[in-house]
């Protein structure tokens, strides 16, 4: 730390974020996905954009906004978008919360909304989820707290139903209520029609799971017209070019794209249960995931041993050290013959345990 750090930072606990590497690993530690984006991104990345790459990007975002509000059944002023959903989530916690705000999120789950609580001066209450991990939806009922849940949540890839979102939204008239559902397109449900009925519900989404787009840094959210406005205003007041020309492009390209990803989205969900189930047979614990990764636990080795072994193999997985779930892995569902790897080592490592 420099001698210029300001005091009010000087405590922040930033996130952290999964490894990333260069060489050859089976990468089952930040919930990627194991295909490459559809090849209609690849078409509109061609020179004509490049070389217009001396001018600004729109800062209206129109391109792509009306995009994704076409998929949505919105219109484009109730659709914002961000560099990455990270950065969607940091405007609405700033926004809506910060500088004394409130802000409810259950105890475990993604690890940057106390961070960006911290470092907004948001006054955060964390929850904690039922013995089972599950969210119990009736601690957020008439909470009078600004909310923010991910459903499905993560790490559990646990989720709960839109009619109980709509309760929480209902009764939180006065709060903005967040949900972040950035793994939602594997569960197969979505509560963002409800933004059309409740003015204090944002639905965040992200490309970088489902649509294989991590790398592009391109996140959303849904909300009324008035909470839009909001994100922009702070979003004019930040960074107005927030998304380069080429992810604009590339973002317009993929969410259109239905058929692709269709395809690629049931994919992951057969493989995840798929393994879910091989899993359970070599004895584990695993929830039941609603998401592209598996949380998993066993009796027979310890989660913090087995994440370390499987690393000398030359397979990462994610391992928290947090009180409740350090004794589970959350294990990306990547390509079919790496999670056969992934089982083939497990078992050979319980083995040798024997
Ligand atoms: N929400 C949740 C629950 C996540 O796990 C992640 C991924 N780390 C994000 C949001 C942010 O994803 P991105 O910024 O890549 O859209």
């Amino acid at each position: 730390m420099s001698r210029f750090l300001s005091k009010n930072y000087e405590k922040l606990v930033p996130y952290v974020p999964g490894e990333q590497v260069n060489v050859k690993v089976i990468k089952l530690n930040t919930n990627e996905s194991p295909f490459p984006p559809s090849p209609k991104v690849l078409e509109v990345l061609n020179s004509e954009v490049i070389n217009k790459l001396n001018l600004y990007s729109d800062p209206e975002l129109k391109e792509l906004r009306s995009a994704i509000a076409e998929q949505f059944g919105v219109t484009p002023d109730m659709v914002f978008c961000g560099n990455g959903s990270d950065d969607v989530l940091a405007f609405a916690i700033m926004g809506f919360c910060g500088r004394g705000g409130s802000l409810a999120c259950p105890e475990i789950s993604y690890g940057f909304y106390p961070v960006y609580a911290d470092i907004f001066g948001v006054d955060l209450e964390q929850i904690p989820l039922n013995d089972d991990f599950s969210v119990n939806v009736d601690d957020y009922i008439g909470k009078g707290k600004n909310i923010v849940i991910a459903n499905p949540n993560a790490p559990t890839g646990l989720a709960f139903g839109v009619s109980e979102v709509e309760k929480i939204v209902a009764s939180n008239p006065d709060n903005v209520v967040i949900i972040d559902e950035a793994y939602m397109a594997f569960c197969g449900m979505s509560c963002s029609e409800l933004v059309k009925k409740y003015d204090n519900l944002l639905v965040v989404r992200t490309f970088s799971k489902s649509h294989s787009l991590a790398g592009l840094r391109v996140g959303f959210g849904i909300g009324s017209k008035e909470l839009i406005a909001d994100l922009n205003k702070l979003k004019f007041s930040f960074n107005p070019y927030n998304i380069n020309t080429l992810s604009i492009k590339a973002a317009s390209a993929a969410i259109a794209d239905n058929e692709y990803y269709d395809d690629r989205i049931s994919r992951i969900v057969a493989t995840r249960e798929r393994i879910t189930a091989q899993l359970r047979e070599l004895g584990f614990n695993c929830t039941d995931s609603k998401s592209n990764f598996i949380f998993a636990s066993s009796d027979r080795i310890n989660a913090s041993e087995l994440a370390a072994k499987l690393r000398e193999r030359g397979i990462l997985v994610r391992y928290f050290n947090k009180p409740k779930i350090d004794n589970y892995l959350r294990i990306t569902v990547g390509a079919d013959e790496d999670m056969d790897t992934l089982i083939k080592s497990i078992n050979e490592i319980l083995e040798e345990k024997k």
